[in-house]
């Protein structure tokens, strides 16, 4: 017999949290290089390295990414049933006791059966271009791991796409930004301090950053954010981002993306705000997008 049969769900909330640490890790060292160029003026070469410095946690956050692709695939596996995962028979632990064998003792599938196993059984492959990122990231992985390779670079934004990328195919009813802030909720910090106050700045500060680093196209693809609309101030995720004399956020967009139109859609808080189609007073302002919520123009954040 076998026992502690692990659920989709178990082998889900551990994916996510392999995800999110992987992200952790690169947003780290992006908030260290951002609040340092504050303060003092970070050439290319600073900047260079900075990141040669961080080469070997960044391989690291990789190796921690492919292992949250691994359990993901191994979770949706497991929702057809869970014995997919055990190899040959011939393999298999024996039962010296009697009492049965904990499904965690067996050996389970090699990472590159998962792919072959889940579109054997599943009436809806992996979308191929899936399959060619699990390959890529798989190899990335091994020489990171298996060898010390000098030559071997993974810049942040490839993790970050890495996982925005998986992430889109594994789970493409939840958007990344929402996982994310669910983790930050529920993050070992926040069992012990009773004030929950910074955590929607802290998803501001890392969304701004990250959108920053992404092409028109990945924002649109990732954040739902069309590439040739104008950007506006989010008075929501500002405020929040103010508590941490954090950046002032300008990602969100008319919806609909109209003259007349008066409510504003923000991908990081996932909400709308009513907007007054109002010029801006300060003379050098063309904005015409002034918030109900606070008073400030959209564009440009004064107070009017
Ligand atoms: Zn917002
Ligand atoms: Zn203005």
């Amino acid at each position: 017999m076998i026992t502690e049969i692990p659920t989709s769900d178990e082998f889900s909330s551990a994916a996510y949290a392999q995800f999110d640490f992987a992200w952790d890790i690169v947003i780290s060292f992006m908030t260290i290089l951002d609040e340092a160029g504050q303060y003092i003026e970070l050439d290319k070469d600073d900047q260079a390295q900075f990141w040669e410095a961080a080469r070997q946690r960044i391989l690291t956050s990789l190796i921690i990414a492919q292992q949250g692709v691994e359990l993901a695939i191994k979770g949706k596996l497991v929702a057809f049933s869970p014995y997919l995962l055990l190899g040959s028979p011939s393999e298999w632990p024996k039962d010296k006791t009697g009492n049965g064998i904990e499904f965690s003792e067996f050996k389970t599938i090699d990472a590159q059966d998962l792919i072959k196993a889940y579109n054997m059984v599943s009436p809806k492959p992996f979308d191929t271009k899936f399959v060619e990122l699990f390959e890529r990231v798989r190899k990335l992985r091994n020489s990171a791991m298996h060898s010390v390779n000098a030559k071997l670079r993974i810049s942040p934004k490839e993790v970050i796409l890495i996982i925005l990328e998986a992430h889109e195919h594994l789970y493409p009813d939840k958007s990344w930004v929402m996982a994310r802030k669910e983790f930050l909720f529920s993050a070992p910090a926040t069992q012990v301090y009773f004030d929950h106050d910074h955590i929607d700045g802290v998803l501001v500060r890392e969304s701004w950053a990250v959108f920053n680093l992404l092409s028109k196209s990945e924002r649109e693809r990732f954040f739902k954010v069309a590439a040739g609309v104008r950007k506006y101030i989010c008075p929501a995720c500002s405020y929040e981002s103010q508590k941490l004399d954090g950046p002032v956020p300008h990602y969100a967009v008319l919806d609909p993306n109209t003259p007349g139109s008066t409510s504003l859609w923000c991908f990081v808080c996932n909400d709308t705000h009513l907007v007054s189609r109002e010029n801006c007073s300060e003379e050098t302002c063309k904005g015409n997008v002034i918030s109900n919520d606070d008073g400030c123009c959209c564009t440009c954040g004064e107070q009017q």
